[in-house]
C-alpha cells in the first residue's frame, strides 16, 4: 500500500493520485456548524429555513452548495454522490400538508430521500449574517471594502457584571463566569477587565468571613472584575458567581447595556478602492458575477463616478432609500421594478445596477462552502453547483440601437 503523498491525496495502484475519502461528520454537527454561521434567529418570520430532509444521525462526507433546490441541482447532487445539498432559496416556502411525488416540490423531496441526500436551507439568515453572508460575499466580489450593513440588526441584549474579588481568586472566577456564558464579545471568549484596588469592610457579629475578624475594619487587595453577560445567560452566570466566589456575600452589581448595532443586517454599504464610472462598475459586475441572460442593467448616467456602493443580494430595491440616505453612488441589487426605478431617477440619488437575482446571490456559494469545510476541520468535501438555476434562457440585445440616456421613451 502506497503512502499518502500529502494529507488529502494518495496514489492508487495504477499510479493515479486520488483524493482520500473524508472521514465525514454527523449531519447534526454539519447543521450546527451552518447554524453557528447563519443564525436562524436572523431569518424573517415568513421564511422557511433549516433542515428540510435528512437524518441528523447519519454521516455527511460531502456537501453541494446551490442557489435553488431544482431538479437539475438534485441531478448534480446524485451524480456527484454528495450526502447533503445546501441551498439559499427554500424548497417549501409556502406551507404544504404533504409531499406527494407527483407534485414538483414533493418529487424533489422524494428524489433526495431515495438517494440518501439531505437538504438544508439558509435564506434570509444567510442574507443578514455577518462576515460570511450573502451580502458580504457580493460586496467582496465587486471589490467593495469597509462594509457595514445598510439595515443593521441590533446586537443581542447584554448586561455588564461588576464583581469585587480577592486578587488571588480573580482568574479562577473569570474561568467560572466564562464557563457559565459571560465574557463573549464577537469571536472572542473569556473577555474581562480587571483593575486592582483595596476593598474595605467590617464583618458583622453573625458573619462567617473568609477574610478578617468580627467587628474589625479589614483592608484587602481586591480586583474589580467586569464582564459582559448575555441576558439569556445571566441566571447561570450569577449562580456560578455565588458558587465560585470565596466571600459568603460577594459584592457585585449588574448594569444594563443599551443595545448596540451588530455587523449583521440586510445589504452592505462600502467603498471601492478608487472611483470608477457607473459604466465601468456595471462592466465589473458583468465580469465577476455568473453569466446570465439578463446581464446587467443600469439606471443613471453611465459616466457618473461611483465610489460609495450599496449592494443587496436578491430583491433589494426596498433598500433604495437607505442607500440614498447613506449617500451611496449606486445600489446594486436585482428584481428592480419599473416604477421604483423611474421614481428614483427623478430625484438626485444613487444610480441603480440591476443584475439577475441568481447572479447576485451566487457569490455566497463558494464563501459558505469554504467556511463550512474549515469549521468542520476539513472532514467534509464541499463543492459549488455548476448548474445555473437562473430561469431566464435568452436575452435579445437590440445591438446598434443606442438607448442613450433619458431618451428611451422617445424612440416609440
Ligand atoms: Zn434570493
Amino acid at each position: 500500500m502506497a503512502l499518502p503523498v500529502n494529507e488529502d491525496m494518495y496514489p492508487d495502484p495504477q499510479g493515479n493520485v486520488r483524493a482520500l475519502p473524508r472521514p465525514g461528520a454527523p449531519l447534526a454537527e454539519v447543521v450546527a456548524a451552518l447554524e453557528a454561521r447563519y443564525d436562524p434567529a436572523l431569518a424573517e418570520d415568513w421564511d422557511a429555513i433549516g433542515l428540510v430532509c435528512g437524518d441528523p444521525a447519519e454521516a455527511v462526507h460531502s456537501v453541494l452548495f446551490a442557489v435553488d433546490p431544482t431538479d437539475a441541482v438534485v441531478d448534480e447532487a446524485i451524480e456527484r454522490g454528495v450526502d447533503l445539498v445546501v441551498t439559499h432559496h427554500p424548497l417549501l416556502l409556502t406551507p404544504v400538508h404533504g409531499v406527494p411525488a407527483d407534485d414538483p416540490k414533493g418529487r424533489i423531496v422524494h428524489r433526495l430521500i431515495r438517494a440518501g441526500i439531505g437538504l438544508f436551507v439558509a435564506h434570509t439568515n444567510a442574507d443578514r449574517a455577518a462576515d460570511h453572508g450573502v451580502n458580504d460575499a457580493l460586496a467582496a466580489a465587486l471589490g467593495v471594502g469597509n462594509t457595514v450593513p445598510l439595515e443593521s440588526v441590533g446586537a443581542p441584549h447584554t448586561n455588564t457584571l461588576v464583581v469585587f474579588t480577592p486578587v488571588e481568586d480573580s482568574d479562577r472566577l473569570v474561568d467560572a463566569l466564562s464557563a457559565a456564558g459571560a465574557g463573549v464579545i464577537g469571536d472572542y471568549t473569556r473577555c474581562a477587565w480587571q483593575t486592582v484596588g483595596t476593598g474595605t469592610f467590617i464583618p458583622g457579629d453573625e458573619t462567617n468571613p473568609a477574610i478578617g475578624a468580627h467587628g474589625r475594619l479589614e483592608h484587602v487587595p481586591e480586583t474589580r472584575l467586569e464582564m459582559v453577560v448575555p441576558r439569556a445567560a445571566q441566571a447561570d452566570v450569577l449562580r456560578a458567581l455565588h458558587e465560585w466566589h470565596p466571600y459568603e456575600d460577594p459584592g457585585y452589581a449588574v448594569f444594563e447595556n443599551s443595545q448596540t448595532p451588530s455587523r449583521a443586517g440586510l445589504g452592505r454599504l462600502g467603498e471601492l478602492a478608487h472611483p470608477i464610472t457607473l459604466r465601468e462598475f456595471a462592466e465589473r459586475a458583468a465580469a465577476v458575477l455568473p453569466v446570465t441572460a439578463a446581464g446587467v442593467r443600469v439606471a443613471g448616467d453611465p459616466d457618473r463616478l461611483v465610489r460609495t456602493v450599496a449592494v443587496c443580494g436578491g430583491s433589494g430595491s426596498s433598500l433604495y432609500d437607505r442607500a440614498a440616505s447613506a449617500r451611496a453612488d449606486v445600489l446594486l441589487t436585482s428584481d428592480v421594478k419599473h416604477h421604483p426605478a423611474v421614481e428614483a431617477m427623478e430625484v438626485p440619488g444613487p444610480a441603480i445596477c440591476d443584475v439577475a437575482h441568481f447572479a447576485s446571490e451566487w457569490p455566497w456559494l463558494p464563501v459558505a462552502a469554504d467556511v463550512l469545510r474549515r469549521d468542520l476541520g476539513g472532514r467534509v468535501d464541499v463543492a459549488v453547483s455548476k448548474r445555473r438555476t437562473d430561469p431566464w434562457s435568452l436575452h435579445v440585445a437590440q445591438d446598434g440601437r443606442d438607448v442613450g440616456v433619458g431618451e428611451g421613451a422617445a424612440r416609440g
